[in-house]
């Protein structure tokens, strides 16, 4: 193979190499430096590429954009060097390194994000940005979620949040900023909740622990469905968000995509204006509002989800159409519905119920 070399003396510089088997790609890369421990290196990997940081005192051997090529599953990781120094060594072998295992056997990788904003969306549901450490590479794929941890009186906590968009998109034009710096996170803040009231506490520029992203979700579900249907209560909005976008943004042959939103009170409805202006814009989407607990003045639909409130909303297009139903809220909301969409006569393939 191509021999490469990567700094001015062959001798002393960086070097790599791979090479494959039918299920691995693996890539060997030599520094040549001492002192290097676990500590100085920082990689992350996801998606279609990989970024990764190995700091050298006050040097650092940075790891920048990778193209993953899809069709050969070639990875190339591209090392930018700060200054000129000669690299003895990369490190030891740490314990996961070179190891191919299931997803669920891996631990989860965190990594300190720094509190950039947060904002109102409700009376008790905030927006809060996040942003990546500078040797993060990390995008989180529609319908996954992440893992917070932070340290609460002294013991360590972890919740799962779904990161959303920073606003839902009207045109192809104001497509969010997909920086792969920023996680936005949409976040209902309980009064007696553990975790929730200490992230509400978070200062702006204070850090906290995000792990990468996990979920069972798989975009090809909506990419072959002419009609999709989000369910949702509550919070269980925010996997609708890249969801709807992605379906409105990047399927063609999707015609119909319905969210059916159930929320207590009016004051609880997530994003309002924004999905009203969405479905005015774009004729393919329509957003229903169900408030359990409704005041006097509401004219809309209320109740719990059912098989009778659903029976209005679901109806195929065509007995053969191909149909998407996500599904997410509360555990019992998630339950019922299931129940009621399987009492429709809707297949399990035709139903995505997220849950941790
Ligand atoms: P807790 O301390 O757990 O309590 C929450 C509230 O419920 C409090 O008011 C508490 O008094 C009450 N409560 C606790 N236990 C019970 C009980 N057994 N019966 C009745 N009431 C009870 N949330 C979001 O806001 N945004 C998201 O994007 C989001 N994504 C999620 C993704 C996944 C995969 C999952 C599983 C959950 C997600 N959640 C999301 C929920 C989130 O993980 C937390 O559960 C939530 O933030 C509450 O955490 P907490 O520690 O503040 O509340
Ligand atoms: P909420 O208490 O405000 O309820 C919203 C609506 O859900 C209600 O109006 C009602 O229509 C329905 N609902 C609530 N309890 C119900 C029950 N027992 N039976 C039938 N329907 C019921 O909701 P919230 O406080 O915003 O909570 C949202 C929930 O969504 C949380 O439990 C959160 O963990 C979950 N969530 C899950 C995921 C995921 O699994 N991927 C993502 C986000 C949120």
């Amino acid at each position: 193979p191509e021999k490469k070399v990567l700094a001015s003396s062959a001798d002393l510089s960086p070097s790599y190499d791979w090479f494959q088997t039918d299920s691995l790609i693996t890539i060997v890369i030599y520094t040549k430096q001492k002192d290097m421990n676990a500590d100085l290196v920082i990689v992350d990997c996801q998606d279609k590429q990989l970024r990764g940081e190995i700091i050298m005192d006050d040097h650092s051997y940075l790891i920048e954009v990778v193209n993953i090529a899809e069709k050969v599953g070639k990875v190339e990781i591209i090392l930018n060097k700060k200054d000129n120094v000669h690299w003895k060594m990369l490190g030891q072998p740490c314990e996961g390194h070179n190891t191919f295992m299931k997803r669920t056997d891996r631990g989860l990788f965190y990594r300190k994000c720094k509190l950039i904003s947060k904002t109102e969306v409700t009376h008790d549901t905030k927006l809060f940005c996040l942003m990546l450490p500078k040797g993060t590479h990390l995008r989180v794929p529609t319908g996954q979620h992440v893992y917070l941890k932070h340290i609460i009186a002294g013991t360590e906590v972890v919740k799962p949040y779904t990161p959303v968009l920073p606003f839902l998109p009207l045109d192809f034009q104001e497509l969010p900023c997909h920086d792969g710096v920023h996680i936005y996170l949409m976040i209902k803040i309980y009064s007696h909740g553990l975790f929730t009231q200490a992230l509400d506490h978070l200062q702006i520029g204070d850090y906290i622990s995000v792990s990468n992203p996990e979920g069972n979700f798989k975009k090809s579900q909506v990419q072959t469905s002419e009609n999709l249907l989000l369910l949702a209560g509550g919070t269980g909005f925010t996997p609708m968000v890249k969801l709807l976008n992605f379906a409105l943004t990047e399927v063609s042959c999707l015609r119909t995509v319905k969210l059916i939103f159930f929320n207590k009170t009016e004051d609880d409805i997530l994003w309002r204006n924004q999905l009203e202006q969405l479905a005015l814009k774009d004729e393919r989407f329509e957003v229903q509002f169900i408030l359990s607990q409704p005041s006097k003045d509401w004219v809309g639909k209320q109740g719990k989800i059912s098989s009778s409130l659903l029976s209005e909303f679901v109806k195929r297009s065509r007995r053969d159409s191909k149909v998407l139903i996500c599904i997410c809220g509360p555990v019992p909301f998630t339950e019922q519905g299931v129940q009621c969409l399987k009492d429709l006569g809707y297949s399990q393939e035709e139903i995505h119920a997220f849950t941790a």
